[in-house]
């Protein structure tokens, strides 16, 4: 059997097409206002530079309005911590996107956490961390976001399923098992210390590889039929590929994404996606009179 192949580029471009006509709808209910998403890069770091430049012409191609605010590797934490204040402030700004990682020296958390969580568009807070868990409405983090949208696009029935995720991060693995639980999944969450990893993959009907590891997972760590998202990312000299052995798990899954081309083009999409909502729950707030 071969895997149906779920295409990331395609879903994130129909994720993008809804997102631009909501945002024209926003702006007809809103005298012509659009929703904004700040940036803020610290540094020059080259490949935060490429990230931040794609989110940015993707924001204006959806029509909303790109603030952009980058600051010298060198800047004090207090300085960022005051910018993050005046864009906490801005009506103009609905979604806050800090560039991670920061230059040493900057306290992260401390920058994370200094987020209006109204405007916490990566959905990192503590705060929406907190809600995501509790099974509440928040904004959720866009890589697992993705995630699920391309589950929910690859028809793929997630209600009952057993589900195995392979990492524990606070950026990919921990935000993909609650929204797995909270969509109703049996899901074990792996990490290094899990014993015998290939038989806990193997009991997976929904198999997501978040490690960062070169093609570490293998085609009979893989249930037949099983739908496998590969979050992984990794430059090899070969080029890019995921956590998962592509070539052999293709011809065991049901369905499966590629790298590149799968997890990857969600994240800008599902970002664009929870600016929109930020800025639709901000006017709503706005227009709704304070007891
Ligand atoms: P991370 O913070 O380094 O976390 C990696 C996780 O994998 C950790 O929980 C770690 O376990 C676990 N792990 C490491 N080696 C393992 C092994 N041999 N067996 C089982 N588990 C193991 O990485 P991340 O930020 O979650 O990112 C994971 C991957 O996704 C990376 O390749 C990254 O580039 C990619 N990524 C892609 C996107 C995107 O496509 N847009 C976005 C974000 C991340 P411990 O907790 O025990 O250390």
């Amino acid at each position: 059997m071969t895997a149906t192949i779920i295409d990331g580029k395609a879903v994130a471009a129909e994720v993008r097409a809804r997102v631009a006509d909501g945002v024209r709808a926003f702006a007809e209910g809103h005298g012509g206002n659009v929703p904004g998403l700040a940036t803020v890069l610290v540094g020059e770091d080259p490949a935060s530079q490429v990230y931040v430049g794609n989110k940015r012409k993707q924001t204006e191609e959806v029509g909303m309005r790109s603030i952009h605010c980058g600051l010298d590797a060198l800047t004090p934490q207090d300085e960022l911590l005051a910018l993050i204040d005046e864009l906490n402030t801005d009506d103009g700004v609905d979604g806050i996107l800090v560039q991670l990682p920061l230059p040493e020296g900057i306290d992260q958390d401390a920058v994370v956490a200094a987020i209006d969580p109204r405007k916490d568009v990566d959905g990192l807070t503590a705060g929406s961390a907190g809600l995501l868990a509790q099974g509440r409405p928040g904004l959720v983090p866009c890589t697992p976001q993705g995630v699920m949208e391309l589950l929910r696009v690859g028809g793929v029935d997630v209600e009952g399923a057993e589900a195995v995720v392979v990492g524990r991060s606070i950026l990919v693995g921990r935000p993909v098992a609650s929204l797995l639980v909270n969509a109703s999944a049996t899901v074990t969450v792996c990490h290094s210390r899990t014993r015998d990893l290939p038989a806990v993959c193997r009991r997976a009907d929904i198999l997501i590889a978040a490690v960062g590891s070169p093609r570490m997972v293998k085609a009979d760590w893989v249930k037949p039929g099983a739908a496998v998202i590969d979050v992984g990312v990794n430059r090899t000299d070969e080029g890019l590929v995921g956590d998962v052995d592509f070539e052999a798990a293709k011809e065991v899954a049901g369905a499966i994404t590629p790298v590149p081309g799968g997890v990857g083009p969600m994240t800008i999409a599902m970002l664009l996606s929870n600016t929109l909502r930020a800025a639709s729950a901000g006017a709503e707030a706005a227009a709704t009179p304070s007891a």
